[in-house]
């Protein structure tokens, strides 16, 4: 190419032009947030640069945390306290009396010894598993083949051996475990809610492989912090197994609604992650308003099961209400509802019908996020939803599905 920057740009449209002809170039959705009103908000068309009204459907903001009064208060007092910033990594002069007291509650909520905050759970992810194999040099990863990016990027940069496990598919896994020695290090990576699907990994029974194996169990729980277990831990806990597993990852971005990763385990196994994790020691601590914001969320989701309640109320009457009118969904035992349209165009072409013509936002998931041919809109009702809201959006659903002749049946496959 040489120095002509002509050809960089070429290169730069002709990389976009690709995303474009498979219809799966991304349009983010400008919203502006109103304190209080969530799920609804105002929406700025792009084209007319005016806004108007829509319902969110698609947030991670799950239970609604990122609108509750004690968290936005619990950020404000801490930003009149302490001021905007950490200012430094933790290791230089950014590590608070606000983190360790986050920290102390995430491996409280967890029952582990120790807990290790970073700024995203992508961060966490990729920074912990790809740190496991300086501390266990040789170690063999197991991860499941719908494992998040963030796990297999991790997984990538450990730069060891690694074996892609059919999907929660407890044979292949023991079969490949039974592939080595027991002293052998190996690492089982797997997530408790899967993100696009919405199912439940069997997490019990991988624990109980990994300890016939001599495997370390590593859990992504991002999509199930606050929402299940009687505290609110996750699939682990519901499941009580827990305490068996050795790793536990987590978001404070989703169900509690404000920013940032987490890892819980063992002080010793926390002091090396902390030690040698370059995506920890390398980057700015979180501002100790997040992290009051997201304790307070933590705390109040340990004792209380009210918005827990409400979000299944709401997930159950979506389902029935979409097999009511013959909708196909995903069936799973979470709260994520997909519905597969299987053609990238198609599905964008749905999305903006329901953003323009009837104030629907739902974003449509594409290739890489899925497989191809499984491009999907995925729902994720709140406590925040009223069974109003439900109910327009399955009127919505019903005309679009008619003006793009989608087929209607009980369940999908
Ligand atoms: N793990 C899974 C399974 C996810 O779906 C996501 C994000 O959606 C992450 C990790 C990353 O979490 P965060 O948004 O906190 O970076």
């Amino acid at each position: 190419m040489g120095k002509n920057c002509r050809s960089y740009d070429e290169l730069i449209d002709k990389s976009i032009n690709q995303l474009h002809t498979e219809g799966r170039y991304r349009v983010f959705a400008d919203l502006k947030r109103i304190k209080g009103q969530y799920p609804k908000a105002k929406f700025l068309d792009p084209e007319t640069g005016t806004t108007r009204d829509v319902t969110i459907w698609c947030s991670n903001d799950y239970l609604g945390m990122g609108q509750n009064e004690s968290v936005i208060k619990a950020m404000k007092h801490t930003i009149d306290e302490a001021g905007a910033g950490a200012g430094g990594t933790r290791n230089i002069s950014g590590s608070t009396i606000y983190h360790k007291c986050l920290e102390n509650s995430l491996a409280d909520l967890h029952g582990k010894e120790s807990a290790l905050l970073f700024t995203s759970g992508y961060n966490s992810n990729e920074a912990t598993l790809s740190t496991l194999a300086k501390i266990f040099p040789d170690c063999v990863f197991f991860s499941d083949e719908l494992n998040h990016a963030s796990m297999i990027q991790g997984i990538r940069n450990a730069r060891t051996k690694k074996h892609i496990l059919k999907h929660n598919d407890l044979k292949d896994l023991e079969e490949l475990l039974a592939l080595y020695p027991i002293d052998m290090p190996k690492v089982i990576a797997f997530e408790s809610v899967y993100s696009m699907d919405g199912d439940i990994a069997p997490v019990e029974d991988i624990v109980a492989l990994a300890k016939k194996y001599n495997a370390l169990t590593y859990i992504d729980e991002v999509h199930a912090v606050g929402m299940y277990g009687p505290r609110g831990a996750g699939i682990a806990e519901q499941q009580g197994c827990m305490d068996q597993i050795d790793i536990i990852e987590g978001t404070l971005a989703k169900a509690y609604g404000v920013m940032g990763g987490y890892i819980t385990a063992s002080a010793k196994m926390i002091d090396a992650i902390r030690s040698y994790a370059s995506g920890f020691i390398f980057t700015t601590a979180l501002p100790p308003a997040l992290c009051m914001g997201a304790f307070t969320a933590i705390e109040h989701l340990k004792t209380s099961n009210a918005e827990r309640e409400l979000q299944r109320q709401r997930v159950q009457q979506t389902r029935d209400a979409l097999d009511k009118v013959m909708i196909p969904h995903f069936d799973n035992d979470s709260h994520i509802i997909p519905v597969i349209v299987g053609d990238p165009k198609l599905c964008k072409a749905i999305t903006d019908d329901l953003m323009d013509d009837y104030g629907i936002y739902v974003q449509p998931i594409n290739y890489p996020t899925v497989p191809r041919g499984t491009e999907r809109l995925r729902f994720t009702p709140s406590p925040v939803h009223t069974e109003a809201d439900i109910d327009y959006l399955i009127q919505s659903l019903i005309a679009v599905w008619h003006k793009y002749d989608l087929r209607f049946y009980s369940h999908a496959a």
